[in-house]
């Protein structure tokens, strides 16, 4: 099967009737970096930049370029986005462990906004690694709820890149700033983010959380908590729609892009760029190069119109038959 896989890895990124798609890896941390390579992902598509902290490295601006700079080489030349550190939530809950109600408190940016040295220290040693890379590097920021976020994000990185100028350091002008769109009201409102940021990511992580109102690591609620829900797709197809039409780029950065059908789905949906973990990346590839783009346009419009989720599991069931 492994070797099946790795004969997938070499063959083109295209629908059956010719469809050009991207690929890329979510990871962590540097060891990932071994099975990106071996399934070909065409960069990172989500590098997530917790680890830092795991290590007690967020202070230390060297350890963090030297993090970065690894990850960029071994990915160099394809594109490599880099997410803001996501504080809170699921994830480290060490710096703020009075949070009463941490998925709907102080996680992300909002955290970040409040300690913006390590923000800024974050976003030099970011530039300041990027500056070097012969390749499209990106900067997500995570757990956007407001544009003023979005807007405080982008001057701090202007005054970055101002501050380096200043000192001598040459800077990236290409650097481009995106959101992710896991909050409910940047899906609804994805056209108004359209205006402002250069690329979206959807996290359909949270976004199915804050969207079902179900906590997504809670498993006596699992029965409740499914990213194929059927006004998942409909938010999809809205944050789509508002992309296209202010030409930004857009991809799927959550766990549903590393199920083989849902990536159908999101490909139905005009999404052609997916990231995710990387065992996902062969049988993935595998089923978006069997399927032609009206066979998946057709399967995301049955998605958006089941109206529960044994009817999507119907269409799932289908799908695989066919
Ligand atoms: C998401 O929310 O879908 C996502 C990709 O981010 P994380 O899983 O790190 O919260
Ligand atoms: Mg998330």
């Amino acid at each position: 099967r492994l070797r099946d896989y790795l004969e997938i890895c070499q063959k083109p990124n295209k629908t059956s009737d010719g469809l050009p798609f991207s690929l890329r890896a979510n990871i962590e941390f540097e060891a990932e970096l071994q099975t990106v390579k071996k399934y070909c992902a065409e960069g990172i598509g989500l590098l997530r930049t917790e680890s830092i902290y795991l290590r007690r490295d967020f202070d230390d601006i060297d350890k963090q370029k030297s993090f970065y700079s690894t990850i960029l080489k071994q990915t160099s030349p394809n594109p490599v986005t880099i997410r803001l550190f996501d504080a809170g939530g699921d994830k480290i809950t060490g710096y703020e462990s009075n949070d009463p109600n941490p998925f709907l408190g102080n996680r992300g940016i909002r955290w970040l906004l409040n300690k913006k040295e390590l923000l800024m220290q974050q976003l030099r040693a970011i530039c300041e690694v990027a500056a070097n890379y012969h390749g499209l590097v990106r900067i997500l920021i995570p757990m956007v709820s407001t544009l003023e976020e979005f807007k405080e994000v982008r001057n701090l990185l202007q005054q970055t890149q101002q501050e380096l100028e200043n000192e001598g350091i040459s800077i990236d002008d290409n650097i481009s700033l995106g959101i992710m769109v896991e909050v409910l009201n940047v899906a609804l409102q994805a056209d108004l983010f359209c205006t402002e940021a250069d690329f979206l990511s959807i996290g359909t992580n949270d976004l199915t959380q804050y969207l079902l109102a179900v906590d997504r690591g809670n498993e006596q609620l699992s029965h409740l908590y499914d990213q194929r829900h059927p006004m998942v797709w409909r938010l999809i197809k809205n944050v789509v729609e508002s992309a296209q039409e202010a030409d930004k780029p857009l991809n799927v950065c959550g766990e549903l892009a590393s199920d083989p059908v849902s990536a159908c789905g999101l490909m139905g949906l005009g999404i052609t760029e997916l990231s995710m973990n990387p065992a996902a990346l062969p049988p993935v590839k595998k089923m978006l190069r069997q399927r032609s783009l009206s066979e998946m346009k057709q399967l995301a419009t049955d998605l958006q119109h089941c109206q529960t989720i044994s009817e999507v599991d119907n269409v799932y069931g289908e799908w695989k038959e066919k």
